[in-house]
């Protein structure tokens, strides 16, 4: 890239080491932002740093927000005693797009995987656990139908079952490793409606 000024190949660098950017869409990408507006490029950048700042965890379910509680936690017309389990924001995001779904989330940040020297401590369960203490009817688990996934679904299960609370896994019909936010809305919806106790 040598053939750019120092400050174009910055910029082009800095893009394309983001996820799914290649060179070519990042070289794109920097044309159009130094052809922006000052102001939009203000906002752009104001955004990122703001969100990357202020972002944190839920307190009580983990999700990615920026207030102390999120606002599927704080909405009150949510059963607080459902609680869905998922991988990450992304995954809680596709089964809000369902618009179906009453309950609240618990966002674990991961999955158990022996291969990648996750264990059950790396995710947030013991914050799950915890949870559990207070009036909970039913524990759904919507971790992805991948082998990490699987392994969380039924380590979680055996966690939760002494507890005698109820405890249901997504039905399968996910694709096998699928990622939740690539999966339609129709699709999590009979997974979810034909959730099996475990
Ligand atoms: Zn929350």
């Amino acid at each position: 890239m040598e053939y750019y000024s120092r400050q174009i190949s910055k910029l082009i660098e800095e893009l394309s080491a983001l996820p799914g950017i290649g060179s070519k869409s990042a070289q794109r990408l920097a044309f159009h932002i130094l052809n922006m507006p000052m102001d939009h490029v203000e906002q752009l950048s104001g955004a990122i740093l703001n969100a990357r700042k202020n972002v944190r965890y839920c307190k009580q379910c983990f999700t990615l927000t920026d207030d102390e509680l999120c606002p599927i936690c704080k909405n009150p017309s949510r059963n607080q005693k459902i609680i869905m389990v998922v991988e990450d924001t992304r995954d809680l995001a596709a089964y809000e797009k369902t618009q179906k779904y009453e309950g609240v989330y618990h966002v674990l940040h991961g999955a158990i995987s022996p291969m990648l020297g996750i264990g059950p401590n790396d995710i947030k369960l013991k914050e799950l656990m915890k949870r559990l203490q207070g009036d909970v009817d039913e524990v759904i688990i919507a971790t992805n139908s991948s082998l990490e996934g699987e392994t969380t679904a039924m380590y979680i299960s055996k966690l939760i079952k002494p507890t005698g609370i109820k405890v249901t896994r997504i039905a399968s019909g996910v694709p096998v490793g699928g990622d939740l936010e690539y999966i339609d809305e129709m699709t999590l919806l009979r997974a979810l409606e034909g959730r099996v106790e475990l």
